[in-house]
């Protein structure tokens, strides 16, 4: 997919430019969403100058092309006369009480999308969106109700990790996760093409390891991901069996479970590295002791760690949050099995910031 993607988008790209050339009316072409391939297309007779201007946009994170200052002053104004940066507009901050933020970004159709700052102990990790609500439809996640609008561009993805590095430069960001609103691997092209350049040694300079791609299970799409990028990879499998899954996750009747566990299995993880397996715990449908027996039967054989994450309820949603009694014992016996597990701690609820969380609706 990345192969006649990335042509595809470089011919776009061109064809951008030719036009933005002729009526000085067209749109300009955004840097933000350009590869480093298309840099380097920018002038074609000097590809230095493409890398140079790479690291200017996602380096150093300049929003104007004259702060370019080692590009000679004519090519700068050839640069400019045919493209930009353009950065989505933050059109609201939340804070909460536990120090999570949420930052709502206005697209330039209009379209509002969330990402949220997240603080750990020493660093902070960045919640990312890649679509503008989504089309998968899970019962348990706010962002469903939203229904899909449009994928994000890969520069519109990049912003959401670039606009907090250079706003906040006292803060470290190390973790960028694809769990804000939208299915990364609907998304596909764009997805990786963020993700390489967040992980760039001449862009923000994120670790590999520490960028993360959550996805519900578009099997065909994991088949080439592994090898498209060394992005870690979780899977939200919220269920151990199909009709528990069905019932809560419509695409897993379109990717069940046998399906999306081999093609887990099959997947070409990096050695050391292991698959996030994603169980959202929901009162009374998936958190009992029998639930958790069979999700450690159903990961037989795969390298994986568990992230449990207890159910953030919202508004108008019927589902609860399970008690504190079921998480505790469906934890211990996951703790007696051969995969690591975590409880994720939920950060930013009371400002609707938390996992599945997300919808646009703080304004
Ligand atoms: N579409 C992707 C990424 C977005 S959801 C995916 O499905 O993985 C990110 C994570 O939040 C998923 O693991 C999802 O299962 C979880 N989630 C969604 N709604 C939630 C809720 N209300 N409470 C807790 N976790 C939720």
């Amino acid at each position: 997919m990345k192969v006649s993607g990335m042509a595809s988008r470089a011919k776009a790209t061109e064809r951008h430019i030719r036009k933005s050339n002729g009526s000085g009316d067209a749109p300009r072409l955004n840097l933000l969403d350009c590869t480093r391939q298309d840099f380097e297309g920018l002038f074609p007779d000097k590809p230095y100058r493409g890398s140079q201007i790479f690291t200017w946009v996602f380096g150093k994170g300049v929003g104007d092309i004259s702060q370019m200052t080692n590009l000679p002053k004519d090519l700068r104004g050839e640069l400019a006369h045919k493209a930009e940066i353009a950065y989505p507009e933050v059109m609201g901050r939340q804070v909460s009480e536990d120090g999570t933020e949420k930052l709502a970004y206005s697209l330039k159709d209009g379209c509002i999308i969330e990402s949220v700052l997240i603080p750990e102990k020493d660093h902070w990790s960045v919640c990312v969106s890649s679509q503008v609500g989504c089309p998968m439809g899970c019962s348990f996640c706010l962002t469903a109700t939203m229904g899909f609008t449009r994928d994000l561009t890969s520069g519109e993805i990049v912003a959401q990790v670039l606009h907090p590095i250079h706003t906040y430069p006292d803060r470290q960001f190390r973790n960028v996760v694809f769990m804000g609103m939208g299915e990364p691997l609907l998304n596909y092209d764009n997805v990786i093409s963020a993700a390489n350049i967040i992980t760039d040694p001449e862009g923000p300079q994120i670790s590999k390891r520490r960028v993360t791609i959550s996805t519900c299970g578009i099997v065909p799409a994991l088949k080439n991901l592994a090898r498209d990028t060394e992005a870690g990879l979780a899977v939200s499998l919220n269920a151990p069996d199909d009709e528990t899954r069905s019932s809560i996750m419509p695409v897993n009747r379109k990717y069940g479970m046998t399906e999306l566990i081999s093609a887990l299995k099959e997947y070409e993880l990096p050695s050391r590295r292991r698959i996030t397996v994603e169980y959202v715990l929901i009162k009374g449908i998936n958190d009992s002791p029998a639930h958790a027996r069979r999700l450690i039967r159903v990961l037989h054989g795969l390298r994986a760690k568990v992230n449990l994450i207890p159910f953030n309820p919202w508004p108008g949603c019927t589902l609860e949050a399970p008690d504190p009694a079921s998480v505790s014992a469906f934890e211990a016996r996951l703790k007696d099995s051969p995969y690591t597990v975590m409880l994720r701690k939920e950060k930013g609820r009371d400002i609707l910031a938390a996992c599945g969380q997300l919808a646009g609706r703080m304004l």
